[in-house]
């Protein structure tokens, strides 16, 4: 005989089962729902491979649900003719390999979530510890033997091989009770909890109910006192026979299967027909959510393609929405009714992976294949329909300002993505684009309302990106352009970058970023002719300060986007902006090349009303050699890095020039600074300049 194997359950899993069975948790019932929603997922499993191999189902044609409860032992059994587990997969499954939500769960719970969570996380099957101490699995997959799984918890489990099976093909959990959840044992509760949780499963659910039932037995002659006696028991006289057989009524109690979830699938009924709590109840079903969905969309398209849909938006954005190893779970396929497959990547773009539902279709054949998928032409007019109506229900949703506050804070990042990847889309989604701008500090402002607002002699639709609202406010780039009332939209989302890039115009208005080269703000002949003045005379100190600065900037020219800072550093327009960079040198696995190539051009702009650059002008044009310039241009042009939004590449020498100028400030004479500078041993001087040259900055 084989031996017993005990395993030790991986540290989380065993962390998550101690949170489970220690807290106290009101809303333990959720269990049953994790549970057969795991059953339902198996029977889905193998109705999918018998599409391909029908043998498969021989062995157990059926595919259901039972549910059964026993008083004497306590016990509660679910038990579904589903894929079952292999050896491996019992051991890795339930309780060797945690997966991302386990850790995420429990943070969640310590945050104060509600336990009834716990299937968003994918760990809905230790919920069976909230109601009972021990679990014993029973499961049988067709490519192996059966095998049990039974834990108490405290760490490990066992693994055994049975020889006296009680199923054909899938799985049974069978449920010790804690004494004090002895409700679940109840008929009655649990027909409320399957017409509560799991109304819309789609395979049938059957619990063993007790029944009493009225035998007539044949009563002896030895019997037939005591039946005198008993007032409730009705005498029968049973034909014409001539012994004259008596018989009585007695009530015995006997055990059947009745089927629980009767409805036919809600998305093949009429919108008009189906309630709200309807809808709730089904998407709650569908999404293990715990809340109600934020929007629905259920619809048929009838004509040459014939398919039935029901769409939902949840009110929260799943915890790991973006990883990119994750499946996710969201759009199940049926075939005329048969369930086909969960998240099928063709049916939905990428970006509105958090769109929950399902889809039926009439035309696809039953037996299609993930491979198959890919070229089938009906499956690429289902996913444009159903990006439309997506599109619809988003606008929809932006009727009511809650609502849709809820989704923008939940989704900006999926219509984002939407606005880079859909050409096809593009205008509509940026329809649902809300920032807040230099007009809007405090409310998010729509595309539409900033074109509403825009001067008479504005073309441009500006907007500035960065890391945060604070910093993109007081932005030097903002400085001509708020002094000339132009709106300023604030990007600050990583993603914005990504999709300003694609979206380029709204309403045949450039959008234009206020921190790269094209700006251009002279309206007026007076205005550009005032500039054309002005570079003439700055010309020469441009020259010479790209001289100083050498390969740090492509080119030094005159501003017209300034009105208060010295100067600062544009990008090219279609090269990367300051914070694009910042993005992308926080990309771990970023490719090197490609920002060499996209973030070499810098330009640096100076304001020729600013006293600074005044000044540099006037000294150069005494003594072109000025040694103080050429500290000081550096000292400018890595201040205006930091204030253009880049980070510095060497900082310790900007810090060293700061320094120097502080002790000026502070009159520290040449001995001391000398003498503190033999203590900083090794640092390298100014651009390899002489030291004593700072001697000259007052
Ligand atoms: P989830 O179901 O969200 O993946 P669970 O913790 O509920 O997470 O279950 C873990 C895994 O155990 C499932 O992914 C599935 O592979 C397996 N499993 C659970 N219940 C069953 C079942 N009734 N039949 C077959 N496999 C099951």
């Amino acid at each position: 005989m084989v031996e017993k194997e005990t395993y030790e359950f991986q540290a989380e899993i065993n962390q998550l089962m101690s949170l489970i069975i220690n807290t106290f948790y009101s809303n333990k019932e959720i269990f049953l729902r994790e549970i057969i929603s795991n059953a339902s997922d198996a029977l889905d499993k193998i109705r999918y491979q018998s599409l391909t191999d029908k043998s498969i189902l021989e062995i157990e044609p059926k595919l259901e649900i039972k549910i059964q409860a026993d008083k004497n032992t306590k016990t509660l059994s679910i038990i579904d003719t589903g894929v079952g587990m292999t050896k491996t997969e019992l051991i890795n499954n339930l309780g060797t390999i945690a997966k991302s939500g386990t850790k995420s769960f429990m943070e969640a719970l310590q945050a104060g979530a509600d336990v009834s969570m716990i299937g968003q996380f994918g760990v809905g099957f230790y919920s069976a510890y909230l109601v009972a101490d021990k679990v014993i699995v029973e499961t049988k997959n067709v490519n192996d033997t059966h095998y049990v799984w039974e834990s108490a918890a405290g760490g490990s489990f066992t693994i055994d091989k049975i020889s006296d099976p009680s199923l054909t093909r899938g799985t049974k959990l069978v449920l010790y009770l804690k004494e004090d959840q002895l409700e679940y044992i109840e008929e009655r509760r649990l027909k409320d909890l399957v017409k509560k949780h799991s109304e819309f499963i789609q395979y049938p659910i059957n619990l063993w109910v007790e029944k009493e039932i009225e035998k007539e037995i044949e009563v002896s002659n030895e019997e037939e006192g005591d039946q005198i006696k008993n007032e409730k028991d009705q005498e029968k006289n049973e034909g014409d026979d001539k012994e004259k057989k008596k018989t009585k009524k007695i009530k015995e109690i006997t055990h059947e299967w009745q089927f629980l979830n009767k409805n036919k699938p809600i998305w093949t009924r009429k919108p008009e027909e189906v309630s709200r709590e309807e809808y709730s109840s089904f998407y709650k079903s569908l999404t293990n959510d715990w809340e109600d969905h934020l929007a629905v969309k259920h619809f048929s398209i009838e004509g040459q393609l014939e398919f039935k849909a029901l769409l939902f938006v949840p009110k929260r954005a799943p915890f790991d929405l973006f990883e990119p190893k994750k499946k996710m779970n969201n759009i199940k396929l049926y075939v005329k009714r048969v369930f086909i497959m969960d998240n099928c990547d063709e049916i939905i773009p990428e970006y509105l992976n958090f769109i929950k539902g399902v889809v039926d279709s009439e035309d696809l054949p039953l037996n299609i294949s993930r491979e198959t998928l890919q070229q089938n032409k009906v499956l690429k007019v289902i996913r444009k329909n159903i990006v439309k109506k997506c599109l619809e229900m988003f606008s929809e949703i932006s009727e009511n300002k809650d609502d849709f506050k809820t989704f923008y804070e939940q989704y900006s990042k999926n219509i984002k993505l939407g606005i880079h990847e859909d050409t096809q889309n593009r205008s509509k989604l940026a329809e649902l684009l809300r920032y807040r701008s230099s007009r809007s500090q405090d409310e998010n402002t729509t595309l539409k309302e900033y074109v509403s607002r825009m001067k008479e002699n504005q073309t441009n639709i500006y907007y500035i990106t960065g890391e945060s609202q604070k910093t993109v406010e007081n932005s030097p780039f903002l400085e001509k352009l708020n002094q000339k009332g132009h709106e300023v939209l604030f990007m600050i989302e990583p993603i914005d970058e990504y999709c300003v890039q694609q979206l380029k115009e709204y309403e045949g208005k450039k959008l234009v970023c206020a921190s790269k080269e094209g700006l251009n703000l002279s309206e007026n002949e007076e205005e550009k002719k005032a500039k054309e003045e002005e570079k003439e005379k700055f010309e020469e100190l441009c020259k010479i300060m790209k001289e100083i600065l050498g390969d740090k900037v492509e080119k030094v020219v005159v501003s017209e986007r300034l009105s208060d800072s010295p100067c600062i550093l544009v990008t090219g327009e279609y090269g990367w902006s300051a914070n694009m960079e910042r993005i992308m040198k926080a990309q771990a696995l970023r490719d090197s090349s490609m920002s060499t190539y996209m973030s070499s051009r810098k330009t640096m702009e100076i304001n020729p009303r600013n006293p600074i650059i005044f000044e540099l002008k006037n000294r150069i044009e005494t003594d072109k050699n000025d040694k103080t310039v050429k500290d000081l241009v550096n000292l400018l042009s890595d201040t205006a890095l930091l204030t253009s939004g880049f980070s510095l590449d060497e900082p310790h020498l900007f810090a060293q020039r700061i320094h120097r100028m502080i002790k000026l400030g502070l009159s520290i004479d040449d001995e001391e600074i000398e003498e503190s500078q033999e203590k900083l041993e090794n640092i390298p001087s100014l651009d390899n300049q002489p030291d004593d040259e700072m001697e000259a900055v007052d």
